[in-house]
């Protein structure tokens, strides 16, 4: 169902006024992890301001260590609903199983599952029961055939709304957090009719590569960019040295306007 043989048009999610695929580069920011109201809504409007469509923050974090920030839960997703209808943003939030994705539902517009679940095949297919986009990461060490099948799995129950997210991949190179793969992106945009977007900030681990791979992403035939902004990224609770201060962003939306009026893009 996700193929290109399949269905020859792209396939065009719209999101609370706002589209993913087509012509459209839909950009998503936000910290990565939600931490109170007053950073999530710092950061809310400061991405708003430079441009963003979507708000992204995370109430389940998937984190390496369990001594390390768990995130807020559904008192995190509250903060979400509610800094989204402030400032007028369409919603992700990441889920990690039945509970989160019955919760989170109720709160946000579109339902992230991570390159941690990607295989969690139980997952996906409850994804695929319900009516809400979901934005499926690409595993740390899945094949593109391994991650068109895990979209497979939503599609086939129903859901056709998947956003594919190509975040980096597990590699020998150890001075980038992960290996952005622009190659999967340019392959995946050919295998199906999904909308492909990039995660260069979980990609790269460094905020100063983050804007360059943006860029290249966008080259490469992206429909879409999800970016870590945090309004003080020294005290963010989770994935400070990846993400962007508000400046920061600001010009990297600046860089990708001349790049989007090149390719064709609506930014
Ligand atoms: C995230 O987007 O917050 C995240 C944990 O990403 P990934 O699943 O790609 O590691
Ligand atoms: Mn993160």
């Amino acid at each position: 169902l996700v193929c290109r043989e399949v269905q020859g048009e792209d396939t065009v999610l719209r999101v609370g006024g706002v589209n993913i695929g087509g012509n459209k580069l839909t950009v998503i920011a936000g910290p990565c992890a939600v931490e109170s109201r007053e950073q999530l809504l710092a950061a809310a409007r400061a991405v708003r301001l430079s441009g963003a469509n979507v708000l992204r923050g995370g109430a389940y974090k998937p984190r390496t260590s369990p001594y390390s920030f768990q995130g807020l839960e559904e008192e995190g997703l509250c903060l979400l609903a509610e800094v989204g209808a402030e400032t007028g943003l369409a919603t992700v939030t990441e889920v990690v199983d039945e509970e989160s994705l019955a919760i989170a539902a109720r709160y946000v517009d579109i339902l992230q599952i991570g390159a941690r679940n990607m295989q969690n095949f139980r997952l996906l297919r409850l994804a695929g029961q319900i009516r809400k986009p979901i934005l499926l990461k690409r595993g740390l060490s899945a094949t593109v055939e391994e991650w068109l099948m895990a979209a497979e799995y939503i599609v086939s129950e129903g859901n056709g709304e998947v956003i594919l997210c190509e975040r980096g991949i597990r590699t020998f190179e150890d001075s980038t957090r992960n290996t952005l793969d622009l190659s999967a992106v340019a392959l995946a945009k050919q295998l199906t009719h999904l909308p492909v977007i990039v995660d260069p900030s979980h990609a790269t681990g460094k905020r100063e590569l983050v804007a360059a791979m943006s860029r290249a992403a966008v080259a490469a035939g992206a429909d879409g960019l999800i970016i870590e902004v945090h309004p003080d990224p020294a005290v963010a609770l989770c994935d400070g040295p990846q993400s962007l201060d508000p400046g920061e962003f600001d010009g990297l939306m600046a860089g990708l306007r001349p790049l989007a009026e090149a390719v064709g893009r609506e930014l």
